[in-house]
């Protein structure tokens, strides 16, 4: 039996890359340094596996910003724009290559776009998007990997394993960049290539090379499946001596059962951890002589492996296979995982002894290897750890779990229907037509998060502080006011996030002081850990908020994070159903909505930034995720007055697919992103006739730029023309808290003077 891991963090323990990056980015150190601190991680990363005793250690899994531009660097993928990068003289012009494509270059008159990112899957990890033309053409175009594999072997000998997207994933998780033809298409390019570098890896000594294709898991058409069984079978014909090991996770196979365990490869890794129900198919199908890796360690969570649960599905594997056919690993790279559990010193001892980082999931994998070949005593320590966290009274609260458990279908509804409860409001609030707001929060100036800071560290009294954070929201509400904005908000600038605010103020959450994933490029993001039953010992918002209200006799809007987005900007829990603990957190947000009521706040939006981006990877399980995401949010506005507004909000705005279930949100107003696309993606909502009021975004606050009055307006015409001019509001993409304040005012100004003039346009008929 044989142990692998598909690849490693590469951030460091202490975030060194991210810190070397961006001093390099500065101009503070030069490439040199960047390479030494990069090459000191690779060799740590490698020793670390190594110890842990694991016998196909990822190579070229490192990157010093992605792993996909790396790909398409290597591959040739490079699109036309930064030619002119390439062309400048300089001995960097590599590195500055590979930064403009990340990252965008504005240097010596030159002025190119960085390539566009987006999620990895369903992680939360951001990945550049490759670019393709009908004519493309690929090639060998730098020499890492070999560099890569020769300095592997260096460290781990035999067991580096140089990893790699698998061709029809790097061609399906890119783009067509002109029209008239299917990037798939584009395989029969690619293939050759592939061909050319596993043959020199294998030249060079690997055994084994790992091609990545997670979309092996997703919904695929005729034609992506069969460029799958061309390319490995091309690659199989034309590469000998080198083992290929085809990853896939995220999701069960499915209907591409068969195709995976049918390719000509000599080992198949599967993710027990998101699917283990594919285990009997995958044994079922699985022919003489392939290999199959288990992934049994979650590699996207932080929880201790359950070794009972893991070997159940060994034993199986082996029962079918034989111990020699099968690999144990992580279910998907440790990348989505932090890095060191040992670096935390203050958790609590009992809950961490239930949490596995990285670092700790290895010795898991090499430990399950141990107790599947008989050694028993490792499976005792761990049994004890699982139980004491489900007996735990840390984490199971009953109280929640009955609440739960009553909720009734009267306790995810609103007590009057929408028309009922936007008459009652329209009076109440006797708002303009085309009534201005804003999403929340405001520019979070240095000053600001300094305050924050040291108040955290304990340098400023609570007095201090709140005389402080009183004063920038005095200060904000002022200004709305002199604009003439209708619904106003007090800023947010208590909040360092939207997840981590409210995390900390409820039961069950936990945080972290080095429990860093990395989302993107340098950036890196230390989600909440959710451990136990989520219950609200007090109220969170309610002091701020009426604090706010007090200073204005305009609306003063409540700010709330809503449930779906708190759990999926978290980590989980892996012992119950994801809809149970969101159904806990809604709970929780609908005390908090009743509790603002009940101290006179009126609006209260709830944000749901996150909802699009918990949809299933497979189509057939979406409405089952709609379904009960929708209804959490139900649950927040349920019990809710018939005169009181709730809002709530999304950074985005691709429903297509969605839209209903939007609707059945029943949120009186919604506030979407709109005006990158100049409200072309309003259609969905116009096609579905979406009955309550909307707030399609009139300004993208991504950029600094600020708009014109008349930009504005003939946004706001457009979306009147789509949708009853009655039900829409005026107001930004989304909060302002990346921007700055001189750029703020402007914009909002410049919105303003737009509501007042397609508020004129409607009296006099011009727009209806
Ligand atoms: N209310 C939040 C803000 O304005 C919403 C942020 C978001 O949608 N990501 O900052
Ligand atoms: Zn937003």
């Amino acid at each position: 039996m044989l142990t692998q891991n598909l690849g490693y963090p590469r951030i460091g323990g202490q975030r060194q890359l991210k810190k070397a990056c961006e001093q390099y980015w500065a101009g503070k150190i030069g490439f040199a340094a960047l390479s030494h601190i990069a090459e000191k991680i690779k060799v740590e990363n490698w020793q670390t596996q190594l110890d842990a005793g694991i016998d196909l250690i990822p190579c070229n899994d490192f990157s010093l910003y992605d792993q996909t531009l790396d790909t398409s660097l290597l591959l040739g993928a490079i699109p036309q724009r930064y030619q002119a990068v390439l062309s400048q003289s300089g001995d960097n012009r590599e590195v500055d290559l590979y930064f403009a494509m990340a990252r965008g270059y504005q240097k010596n008159g030159l002025d190119i776009t960085a390539m566009e990112m987006t999620k990895w899957l369903d992680t939360n990890y951001h990945y550049i998007v490759p670019e393709f033309k009908a004519d493309q053409q690929f090639r060998i175009s730098n020499e890492n990997i070999f560099n890569e594999y020769t300095k592997a072997i260096q460290v781990v000998g035999q067991k580096a394993k140089p990893v790699l997207i698998g061709p029809v994933s790097y061609l399906l998780l890119g783009k067509e960049k002109e029209e008239g033809f299917e990037r798939i298409d584009l395989i029969k390019n690619l293939v050759p290539v592939y061909v050319e570098i596993i043959d020199r890896l294998g030249k060079l000594g690997a055994e084994w090379v790992q091609l990545d294709e997670p979309t092996l898991a997703l919904d695929l058409s005729k034609k992506e499946k069969e460029a799958f069984e061309f390319a490995y079978r091309s690659i199989a014909e034309q590469v000998s001596g080198v083992k290929l090991l085809v990853a896939t996770y995220f999701e069960a196979l499915l209907d591409n059962t068969r195709l995976a365990v049918g390719l000509p490869v000599h080992a198949l890794h599967v993710d027990l951890v998101r699917a283990p129900e594919q285990l009997d198919e995958v044994l079922a199908l699985v022919p003489d002589q392939l290999m199959l890796s288990v992934g049994v360690v979650d590699g996207r969570n932080v929880w201790k492996n359950d070794y009972e649960k893991s070997l159940g599905l060994i034993n199986r594997a082996v029962k079918k296979l034989g111990a020699d056919r099968l690999i144990i690993a992580p279910s998907c790279s440790l990348l989505h995982s932090p890095i060191d559990l040992d670096l935390e010193t203050e958790l609590d001892p009992e809950i961490k002894n239930w949490m596995a980082f990285a670092r700790q999931k290895l010795a898991e994998v090499s430990d399950l290897r141990q107790i599947a070949e008989g050694n028993n005593t490792l499976l005792e320590a761990n049994k004890k750890a699982i139980a004491s966290r489900r007996s735990s009274e840390k984490v199971h609260k009953q109280v929640v779990k009955d609440r739960v458990a009553a909720i009734s279908e009267a306790g995810a509804t609103r007590m009057s229907a929408f028309p009922v409860r936007q008459q009652i409001q329209r009076e109440r609030f006797n708002l303009p037509s085309f009534p201005t707001t804003t999403i929340g929060s405001f520019p979070q100036t240095d000053d600001i998060r300094q305050l924050r800071a040291k108040f955290k560290k304990g340098d400023l009294t609570v007095e201090q502080y709140e005389q402080s954070i009183e004063q920038a929201t005095i200060d904000a509400i002022r200004w709305q006011e002199e604009i003439g904005i209708d619904v106003l908000v007090h800023g947010e600038f208590e909040r360092n996030d939207m997840v981590e605010y409210f995390g900390e103020q409820l039961e069950g959450f936990l945080f972290t002081k080095n429990g860093w994933v990395q989302s993107y490029g340098s950036r890196c993001v230390k989600p909440p850990v959710i451990y136990g039953d989520v219950s609200r010992p007090e109220d969170m918002t309610v002091r701020w908020s009426t604090f706010a209200a007090a200073q204005t006799d305009k609306p003063m809007k409540g700010m709330l994070t809503g449930p779906v987005t708190i759990l999926q900007w978290s980590f989980v829990r892996d012992d119950q159903p994801r809809e149970v603990t969101t159904n806990q957190i809604a709970l929780a947000i609908h005390d908090e909505v009743l509790a603002l009521e009940k101290a006179g706040i009126g609006i209260i939006q709830i944000d749901e930034a996150a909802i699009r981006e918990g949809l299933p990877l497979r189509k057939s399980k979406r409405p089952y995720y709609l379904d009960w995401a929708v209804r959490a949010f139900r649950i927040t506005a349920s019990g809710v007055e018939d005169r009181t507004q709730i809002h709530t909000h999304m950074c985005y705005s691709e429903f297509n697919d969605i839209i209903e279930h939007i609707a059945a949100m029943d949120a009186d107003v919604i506030t979407i992103e709109t005006s990158r696309s100049q409200m072309e993606l309003l259609q969905a909502f116009a096609h579905f006739e979406y009955p309550n009021e909307i707030g399609p975004g009139v300004y993208d606050i991504h950029s600094p730029r600020v708009p014109t009055t008349d930009e504005m307006t003939s946004l706001l015409a457009k979306a009147a023309g789509l949708l009853p001019a009655q039900n829409l509001w005026v107001n930004p993409d989304c909060g302002l808290k990346t921007r700055k304040w001189p750029e703020t005012k402007a914009a909002l100004e410049n919105m303003v003077a737009a509501a007042r003039q397609a508020r004129e346009q409607i009296e006099t008929a011009s727009i209806i």
